[in-house]
């Protein structure tokens, strides 16, 4: 730890900078870096996130040095601005502002004007010759110490507020005048009083330390725990305290507070895009009071301070070379930044913004592929209404297109019923007049947000915004009653649990539950996922020469079509038994398993065979070049058959067989431990006429859509080996029916027979099995439950519980256990390539989704991953990130 522990912004420099984020929290390090580039920021300086995490190891307390420094740099600050704190003629006041390394918008707490006392708000008052607004500061600064440093609730004070405008008769705050807003002031202070049980700290020095006291304290309360925890957000030593000198936003007419952003936030269309309040401070924008005017009106009423502020914006999207979302406050007509960081966005407004700024030459593509998130991808994955239904639907209400996407849910009024309904397997809409960041878990699980009031930067917009939620905001049109759990729509009652469904890309609202359909990928995200495939075709790696690929998993042409348009350059895995559960196959099989005779089994398999040709003969022309593999039977064969009598006595009448034999056989083939027994090929040692038949059926459509004059690649995959002889045996097997198939019809095809690595002991003898096999493919989800000796099927009694007391920091089912079953991966790849130097590997598991087990697999030499149609771009964009990442 460094000795520094405060750093001052001011005067044209910083002693921090954009880089030190960690230490000094992204608001201070920005600050620190806008005071760098001559950007107009109130001085000021900041308490290094080393300091929060001292508070907290030390029992709430401070080393001295801390006091010391903050001390200092307070002298310096009141020597720049040639006023002193707690002053009675022309006192300083700061604000006294939260701000981690990774931003966290709303969840910490933040004091402004502080430093007014009964004396220092009369100095103002005289000295600036605006009574109003040293008035106005002062409740502020009451109400804001009283809620954020000693917990007296916020609508304690509201009441007074309202009480004192309903006596007036006004409805906005502005409407009150200097006399009002004394009255304010002393009815918030017997407010304090009543809930403190003291007065009202006149001590400047007393509230500094009492401000800084809460925003250390608040990186600790509930809400920010739970952001973290929503967020994935650890490792970081605590928040940042900025101490910075007041400009005022509510100083007169001329004067105001704005968000801004770079760019449109939702669509990521390059529009200088924001909201802004005159005679405001800080919050009011966002805190949904009074509705924010949009920036092109500042651009008609004050064009000179919007020059200024398009001045600003370009040269800070330049010089971080992304998107900013900006703070700012005009007072008397002057401009000052308060905030730059860079703006969260939805899915959509990433890939157009990655593209745009590549096109107008601010980042490389490399830059962009790096930036885009698995989950801002997923979005664009996510259902829309499709545009032929939505000319025959009306909505009921129209709002703000705060974060697009549509969702279909019940409705619930608050954030805890969502929660609630949501563990009980609903799907809900959270509609409220606005969110506050205590709504963060029911925003969490909601399938999106309405609410009745704020803007496009209101908390629910920039929150859904973020979680990639959609959302309609400020849908003045629904009357919520909270009470009665309902809203009114032009005299039309909605209750909690009806169905609504919204639209976040125009704002629509309809009633009732409306179907969605999936996106295709639109013109940027292909543009992006092109960069990210060069990326990928161009890494070069021991013993794989052609890069790193993305394969699917897909059982039926339609979903090879699927995968193939997303991108897929193959298929990883093709699962036959599915085309088993078909009706008409499904009867000759079982006919087959409950067989007595080999006769009577080959005879069954007849009928399969035809069907199965017309299964594979699908697959391979819509995967045309590119290669296809297809495992043979891999689940036990009691999967197959019925089990209650009712039905046994249904399949004997189909069979033509006397039912208790019938019961007998099938009994017979009941398992204790079904997953670790008669199934994968070692069915096919003790059946051969299956697998038989599906090699003919795989080379018979390969033959017939060659001839058609289709590239075809057939790579036949042998599941769950754990011995070479096994293999052995079955590969002998295979080409024999093959080699039958391609002389009967005079074709040559280039085939591959391989095996599914799965059991631990093939990863262990991955070198002795090698010489049989001209390709593997790790089955990781076998091959994780046979490591940890989990079965797959009854993970669901303990895991979470494991998960919860941190036994396990993932579910291994869901992201590839590098550490353990990861080993057995590596070495059965390093082992077989020891063999066959250029074996070609991937993996076929759930994991081929998952982008850290990705990146695992890019590390472990693998060829390929393999996943479901739907997380193929996904695939593919982190594919080419753990290249980038890995180089
Ligand atoms: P948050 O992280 O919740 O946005 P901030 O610390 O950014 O909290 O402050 C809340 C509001 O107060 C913002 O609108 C900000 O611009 C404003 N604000 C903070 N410090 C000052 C200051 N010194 N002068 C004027 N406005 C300020
Ligand atoms: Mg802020
Ligand atoms: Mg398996």
């Amino acid at each position: 730890m460094s000795d520094q522990y405060v750093y001052y912004f001011g005067a044209g420099k910083a002693e921090g900078r954009a880089q030190m984020k960690e230490l000094l929290g992204g608001k201070g390090a920005n600050l620190a870096e806008m005071t760098n580039l001559d950007i107009p920021v109130p001085p000021g300086f900041t308490i290094s996130t080393e300091v929060c995490s001292l508070y907290y190891k030390s029992n709430r307390t401070y080393p001295d040095e801390v006091r010391t420094q903050v001390a200092e740099n307070l002298d310096r600050l009141e020597k720049e601005m040639g006023k002193k704190l707690g002053d009675k003629n022309d006192p300083l006041l700061v604000s006294v502002r939260s701000g981690a390394a990774v931003s966290m918008p709303g969840m910490m707490d933040t004091v402004l004007n502080l430093g007014l006392n009964s004396s220092a708000v009369e100095g103002i008052a005289k000295n600036t010759g605006n009574a109003r607004f040293a008035w106005d500061a002062y409740r502020r600064f009451i109400q804001m110490y009283g809620n954020v440093v000693m917990g007296v609730p916020h609508d304690d004070f509201e009441k007074e507020l309202n009480a004192i405008k309903m006596e007036k008769g006004v409805k906005a705050d502005t409407e009150l005048d200097a006399n009002d807003l004394r009255k304010v002031v002393s009815s918030y202070m017997a407010v304090y009083e009543r809930t403190v049980k003291r007065e009202f700290p006149q001590d400047p020095i007393e509230q500094l330390w009492g401000a800084i006291n809460a925003v250390f304290g608040s990186w600790n309360n509930e809400r920010a725990i739970k952001y973290r925890t929503i967020n994935k957000i650890g490792g970081l030593l605590g928040t940042a305290v900025n101490v910075q000198s007041m400009v005022y936003g509510n100083w007169s007419e001329t004067s105001g507070t704005g968000v801004c952003f770079s760019r449109d936030p939702s669509t990521g269309e390059n529009y200088f895009y924001g909201e802004y309040l005159m005679n405001a401070q800080g919050e009011d924008v966002v805190a949904g009071i009074r509705t924010p005017e949009p920036l092109s009106s500042l651009e008609s009423s004050n064009p000179e301070v919007y020059q200024q502020l398009i001045g600003v914006k370009e040269r800070l999207e330049r010089h971080y070379k992304d998107m900013q979302d900006m703070e700012f406050t005009i007072q008397e007509g002057r401009l000052f930044l308060l905030q730059t960081r860079n703006g969260k966005r939805t899915g959509k407004a990433a890939v157009k913004v990655a593209v745009d700024l590549v096109n107008e030459e601010m980042i490389s593509r490399e830059n962009a592929v790096s930036r885009i998130t698995a989950e801002q991808l997923d979005q664009l994955l996510h259902p829309m209404i499709s545009t032929s239904v939505k000319k025959t639907l009306k909505a009921i209400a129209k709002g703000l297109e705060a974060s697009p996407g549509a969702a279909v849910g019940k409705v619930v009024f608050s954030a805890d019923e969502a929660e609630k309904w949501v563990d009980r397997g609903e799907k809900v809409v959270l509609v409220r007049s606005e969110t506050s960041p205590e709504d963060i878990g029911g925003m969490h699980v909601a399938e999106g947000i309405l609410t009745s009031t704020g803007g496009m930067t209101s908390h629910a917009a920039v929150v859904a915004r973020g979680m990639g939620k959609p959302c309609v905001a400020g849908c003045k049109a629904i009357v919520i009653d909270e009470d009665a759990k309902n809203f009114n729509v032009d005299g039309i009652i909605y209750k909690e649990g009806d169905f609504i469904t919204l639209d976040g890309s125009d704002g629509a609202v309809y009633a009732g539950s409306i179907e969605l359909e999936k996106p295709s990928l639109g013109a940027e995200l292909n543009e992006l996922l092109s960069w990210a495939d060069e990326i990928r075709h161009s890494a070069k790696r021991v013993g794989v020469e052609d890069g790193f690929m993305v394969r699917t998993n897909a059982d039926l042409p339609q979903d090879a079509k699927l995968a193939v348009d997303f991108g897929a350059e193959g298929i990883g895995l093709t699962r036959t038994e599915h085309m088993f559960f078909d009706e008409a196959k499904l009867t000759s099989f079982r006919r087959m398993i409950v067989a007595e005779s080999l006769q009577e089994r080959v005879d069954a398999l007849k009928p399969i065979l035809k069907l199965q040709i017309e299964d594979f003969r699908g697959i391979f022309r819509v995967m045309d070049g590119k290669p296809v593999t297809i495992r043979l039977l891999d689940p036990p064969l009691h999967e197959f058959v019925p089990h209650s009598e009712e039905e046994v006595r249904e399949l004997a009448k189909g069979l033509g067989t006397e039912f208790g034999k019938l019961m007998r056989r099938i009994r017979g083939l009941r398992e204790l431990n079904p997953m670790l027994g008669h199934r994968g090929c070692r069915l096919g040692i003790t059946y051969p006429e299956v697998y038989d038949m599906q090699v003919e059926a795989i080379m018979s459509a390969a033959v017939s859509e060659a001839k058609a004059g289709i590239d075809v690649r057939p790579e036949i995959m042998i599941p769950l080996i754990g011995s070479a002889a096994e293999l052995e045996v079955l590969r002998a097997n295979a080409q024999k029916v093959i080699e039958r198939v391609l002389n009967a019809a005079d074709v040559r095809i280039n085939y591959l027979i391989g095996t599914m690595i799965e059991i631990p002991r093939a990863a262990l003898t991955a070198d002795i099995i090698a010489p049989h096999a001209d390709f593997y493919s790790f089955g990781t989800n076998d091959l994780t439950q046979m490591t940890f000796g989990f079965s797959r099927d009854d993970v669901g009694s303990f895991i979470p519980e494991y998960l919860e007391k941190k036994i396990l920091s993932v579910d291994p089912f869901q992201t590839l256990d590098a550490s353990g079953v990861g080993q057995l991966v590596e070495m059965g790849v390093s082992k077989a390539r020891a063999v066959k130097p250029t074996l070609k590997a991937g993996i076929c598991g759930e994991h081929g989704g998952d982008p850290s087990s990705i990146a695992f697999c890019y590390k472990a030499n693998l060829n390929y991953v393999s996943c479901s149609p739907y997380r193929v771009p996904i695939a593919r964009l982190t594919a080419a990130q753990a290249v980038l990442k890995a180089n």
